[in-house]
């Protein structure tokens, strides 16, 4: 059989057992011609860069989430690769615009800190910007948001992740998934580059728990799903950092595939060139977002589920690892009408809604948390994501060092691990 005729995972496999992990195998081009005969360029015969990559976790999207669970992966020592399908850090923080996250406190004390709020911290500081005073009890819960600017924090991001050794892909994901007996193999493509990798753990951060559906895990959507929204700033100055950007709500904007995607772009960019239109030249459109914002996707049918009576309850699960807090916050085509948490409540996230039912060495990280969908529209905000993510990483690290599955991992591990860096752990503070 000649190399041709492998068919392709084989072949793929085959070329990567030959690369050494992190080399680039030179491809063979053949000229490709005009009609007039001129060389108009040249066509790879096989894909320009195999690789392998050989590490502990995989974190799977870079944003909100997935960005902490790998800075957090990276500190407690384990090998650390990021998977990120776009160009930058920060997901929905920066990409879509959302520069506000919250919350980090709640009834005047704060109740997520660690890695998440180190970076939030230290991009506020950086930008000569100010932090909400949390001692204070705002009249609205989300006046404590924290004002971010999006630039800061994602090349900030960029580098806590590189100075706690995580090795950054962008643009790249993962095509195919198979378990193996130390963990996972994984078939990940970028443009010019097919990597295997072997990994012991993976966190699925997408969002949409993409990795999980593609491992064939139960994942739950509605029907319906809440409208994301375009962000942009017409007219006045653009101050980034400052004030939050302008949003257009695009119904049924949809983050399930790059199809789904482009659609929730064109009508959410029609919609703003429209208002430009309307404007009739009185204003200027000073900033636009590269991506919608999404609220709603694919949330995991974990090993247990947080309910809105858990979440406006305040429960304090068995297993808790962190806290979140915001009010019930449900979009619809008439708008939201946020139901705020009663005094005194913070709800709790456990352990078991970050891991997919029935699955080993995976976990979920931010908005895809195994959750009802009334309770999913509070815990979806970022500080309880960034708290998950990191949450997520500390687990699958000391599952990776222990050769075990998240569920085995012992809570008091966890709890330490995280405590190490300085994440709040609800019951302790
Ligand atoms: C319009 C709007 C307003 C909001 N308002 C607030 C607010 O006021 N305060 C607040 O705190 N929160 C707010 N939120 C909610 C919050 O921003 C999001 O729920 C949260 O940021 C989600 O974080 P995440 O990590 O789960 O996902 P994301 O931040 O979306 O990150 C997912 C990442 O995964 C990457 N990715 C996806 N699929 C793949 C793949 N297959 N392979 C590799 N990479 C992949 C994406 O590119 C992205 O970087 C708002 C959300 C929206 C849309």
């Amino acid at each position: 059989m000649t190399n041709d005729e492998i068919p392709g995972r084989r072949r793929f496999l085959q070329q990567s057992l030959l690369a050494p992990a992190g080399l680039a195998i030179a491809s063979t081009s053949h000229v490709v011609l005009g009609r007039d005969g001129i060389t108009v360029g040249t066509e790879p015969e096989e894909l320009a860069h195999d690789l392998t990559t050989d590490v502990d976790v995989v974190v799977v999207g870079g944003g909100t989430a997935g960005t902490i669970a790998a800075i957090q992966a990276g500190r407690a020592g384990a090998r650390t690769l990021l998977l990120e399908r776009s160009g930058q850090l920060g997901g929905m923080t920066t990409v879509g615009g959302v520069c506000y996250p919250g919350l980090f406190d709640a009834w005047g004390k704060q109740i997520i800190a660690g890695i998440g709020w180190e970076l939030v911290r230290e991009s506020v500081e950086l930008d000569g910007g100010s932090l909400p005073e949390f001692a204070k009890v705002p009249s609205r819960h989300w006046q404590n948001q924290v004002t971010v600017n999006q630039f800061v924090y994602s090349i900030l991001a960029e580098e806590k992740c590189v100075d706690a050794g995580v090795e950054i892909a962008y643009h790249e994901f993962i095509r195919e998934a198979t378990a193996t007996q130390a963990g996972w193999e994984l078939n990940c493509a970028g443009f010019g580059t097919n990597r295997l990798v072997r990994c012991k753990q993976i966190i699925d951060c997408t969002g949409g728990a993409e990795v999980v559906g593609l491992l064939g895990f139960e994942r739950m959507r509605e029907d319906e799903i809440q409208p994301g929204s375009y962000l942009f700033q017409l007219g006045g100055t653009h101050e980034v950092g400052r004030k939050q950007l302008h949003q257009i709500y695009v119904h049924g904007a949809d983050s399930t595939n790059s199809r789904t995607v482009t659609e929730a772009k064109l009508a959410g960019r029609k919609l703003v060139l429209k208002k430009l239109r309307d404007a009739k030249g009185e204003k200027r459109l000073m900033h636009l977002q590269p991506e919608p914002g999404f609220r709603e996707s694919y949330r995991i049918v974990g090993e247990t589920m947080i309910t809105v009576n858990d979440y406006t309850g305040g429960r304090v699960f068995d297993d808790a690892v962190c806290h979140a807090f915001y009010p019930v916050d449900l979009h619809t085509r008439t708008g939201v009408k946020p139901k705020p948490l009663k005094p005194g409540i913070v709800p709790t996230i456990p352990l078991r809604a970050l891991i997919p039912k029935g699955s080993r060495n995976l976990m979920v990280a931010g908005r895809s948390v195994s959750s009802d969908r009334l309770a999913n529209s509070g815990l979806r905000v970022q500080a309880p994501c960034m708290a998950m993510g990191q949450a997520a990483a500390a687990t699958a690290v000391l599952a990776a060092r222990a050769n075990t599955t998240p569920l085995a991992v012992p809570l008091s591990d966890i709890h330490g691990l995280l405590s190490e860096h300085g994440a709040i752990i609800p019951g302790r503070a």
